[in-house]
């Protein structure tokens, strides 16, 4: 399969890894739009958000928790962060795996 993040889950092309669970894979984005700017991704190839129903409780917890880790090895737990997934063209969604942006280190501004 033609996926960037299958890809990168293999090891076949680079990325700055941060965090590896049995589940997902968390990375620095590319192309940061914050000073902490991190992706969590299922190492399923999961498309859509509302396929992450197929994966058993104990990954969702594991993803939740993995969130929480990285934001406070962010530090940027207690400052806030944004945690957003892009589903869709009108969200943007440019890589077709789905993915969470963990987003943090300076003032956010309104969504939308
Ligand atoms: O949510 P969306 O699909 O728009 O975001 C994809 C994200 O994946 C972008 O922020 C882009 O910078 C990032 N990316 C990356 N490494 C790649 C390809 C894309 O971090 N090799």
């Amino acid at each position: 399969m033609d996926c960037i993040f299958c890809k990168i889950i293999a090891g076949e092309i680079p990325a700055q890894i941060v965090r590896e669970t049995e589940h997902y894979i968390a990375f620095r984005d590319i192309n940061p739009v914050a000073p902490s700017h991190v992706l969590v991704v299922p190492k399923k190839h999961l498309e859509k958000l509302g396929e992450l129903t197929n994966m058993d409780e104990s990954a969702l917890r594991e993803l939740f928790e993995l969130v929480q880790d990285i934001a406070q090895a962010e530090r940027i737990e207690e400052t806030g962060f944004r945690t957003l997934v892009n589903v869709g063209k009108d969200a943007g969604q440019e890589v077709k795996h789905l993915h969470f942006h963990i987003i943090g280190g300076r003032r956010l501004g309104r969504i939308g």
